[in-house]
């Protein structure tokens, strides 16, 4: 371990120091929960319990010092307040359902507990996950009175990024040194773009659902997100694994060591560029930040190889269509019977299920359930549900031509750098269509990550985004590797942190 204070370690360096017993877990976890604490105006934390957080890592210091410790023995991580809990509140930032206490662990935290990981507490996120700037959030942050946006620590006057806003600025700002998130259409890639951390999104199937709050069931997605490429390989292979008992969408791929492939040379390594990334659409700060990484990666000796990806425009409408209709089906179990929020006042039980609904849910959450209501009813199924299943097919298809030609496809994880807080907060197309460059590795199931490449508008950090073909997931984390030996992007922090 350097003498950098601890929040400026990797995941690398303090599992080192740990298992050494140069730190222990408990001074480690002490000076998280503090800096945790030292920093409410970021919105990042919605659960802190310290006495939960230290009987976690006194445990970790007895099986350090037994011998018995686990691949990440005394680490500590926060989770994406999606992942059920035990021993935290567990509320996708929804009033639904504030100060729930779920009976167990989300696979994501048991498995990460099994390899010694101490939870530092929960982070903030956009309602359910349904949302790209952190601002749908309808719980009260802790050290808040009321709900409030995540900030981005790079501009505290600028979103994070979302649904996985909590954790991308929790990192970036030194709060915790690595976070769950999960990503549906994005929302790993993208807020660890707009806070200049890294982030990968396995392939679908990759990481067990099971007790990761549902949103659209046939794209959720956990993975990890750190400083760096390697600190992700190190969480990822702790979290992956197939959960037949519990997620019968879960991979029966045997999880792997994610670090093992981390030194592979990048010679005649076939980068596509699909031409579709690269248009209108993207903002020309973000654009030279993108070139300038491509041309890094031709000196670490890979080809660029043009792709086409014809259908990224359409991947707008067929995630809008299949995301809400899932939504709304996932949805329908927030009736105030079995947990969470119950209206006080009804007159029967039909008024009892309008009313906790009314109250219960945000405006963005009612808008996916109505629009996923409509899309599946009788009538306007053919014409948008399963139309857009069809073209999701498509974009699966166009991925697989591309990749008979490129080993990875690169390209922005978002058109722009981090917004304003409130500038896109009453129109959501325009936050929708922020998503163009994520949502198709999404539709087609495929493993994506974001790492930082540079700097934009108002100094906000730029993402490149990296996708490879299913399962390969040891080989982004590869090719993000190479850049970040190379460069120092994912070392800069933002001022005063
Ligand atoms: N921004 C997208 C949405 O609002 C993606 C969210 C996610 O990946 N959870 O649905």
């Amino acid at each position: 371990m350097s003498q950098a204070p601890l929040h400026h370690q990797s995941v690398r360096a303090l599992t080192t120091a740990l298992r050494q017993r140069d730190v222990s877990a408990t001074e480690v976890a002490q000076h998280f929960l503090a800096r945790s604490q030292a920093h409410p105006e970021l919105g990042a934390y919605l659960a802190i319990d310290e006495d939960a957080t230290l009987a976690q890592a006194k445990a970790a210091d007895m099986r350090l010092a037994a011998g018995t410790a686990g691949a990440l023995e005394g680490l500590p991580l926060a989770h994406k307040d999606i992942f059920v809990t035990k021993d935290f509140p567990s509320t996708a930032a929804s009033k639904m359902l504030a100060g729930y206490r779920s009976p167990f662990d989300a696979t994501v935290v048991s498995k990460l507990a099994d390899a010694g990981v101490v939870t530092l507490g929960k982070l903030s996120c956009d309602e359910f996950a349904m949302g790209s700037g952190n601002e749908n959030t309808a719980v009260a942050p802790v050290g808040a009175e009321a709900a409030a946006p995540v900030r981005n620590p790079w501009d505290t006057s600028r979103v994070p990024g979302g649904s996985s806003g909590g954790s991308a600025a929790a990192i970036a700002a030194g709060l915790a040194p690595a976070a769950t998130g999960t990503d549906t259409g994005g929302s790993i890639r993208q807020p660890a773009a707009f806070c200049g951390i890294t982030g990968i999104k396995p392939t679908y199937g990759r990481i067990s659902r099971h007790g990761m709050i549902a949103f659209a069931s046939s794209l959720d997605q956990a993975g990890p997100m750190a400083r760096s490429a390697e600190d992700c390989a190190l969480l990822l292979s702790a979290m992956a694994g197939p959960d037949p008992e519990r997620d019968s969408t879960s991979l029966s791929a045997p999880a792997e060591d994610f670090s093992l492939q981390l030194n592979q040379s990048l010679e005649g390594l076939r980068i596509g560029v699909p031409a579709e990334f690269f248009g209108d659409g993207i903002e020309a700060d973000v654009r030279t930040a993108i070139d300038a990484a491509l041309k890094e990666y031709e000196k670490l000796g890979a080809k660029l190889v043009p792709v086409a990806l014809p259908r990224t425009e359409l991947s707008i409408p067929v995630y809008y269509i299949i995301a809400p209709a899932e939504a709304s089906s996932n949805l329908s179990r927030f009736d105030g019977v079995k947990f969470g929020h119950r209206a006080k006042e009804y007159a029967d039980l039909q008024e009892m299920y309008t009313n906790t609904r009314t109250e219960g849910f945000g405006d963005e959450v009612k808008r996916r359930i109505m629009v996923g209501a409509y899309v599946l009813s009788h009538g306007y199924y053919d014409a948008y549900y399963l139309k857009a299943l069809k073209i999701r097919r498509i974009i699966a298809n166009d991925f697989q031509q591309a990749f008979k030609d490129c080993d990875v496809i690169a390209g922005p994880v978002a058109p722009s750098v981090a917004w304003k807080i409130g500038e896109k907060a009453d129109d959501p197309v325009a936050n929708y269509l922020a998503d163009i460059f994520t949502l198709p590795a999404s539709l087609a199931g495929l493993p994506g990550m974001s790492l930082p490449v540079g700097f934009g508008a108002g100094g906000m950090p730029v993402g490149l985004q990296l996708i490879g073909n299913y399962l390969q997931e040891s080989k982004l984390l590869n090719v993000a590797h190479r850049f970040q030996q190379a460069t120092d992007f994912h070392l800069q922090r933002p001022k005063g942190f």
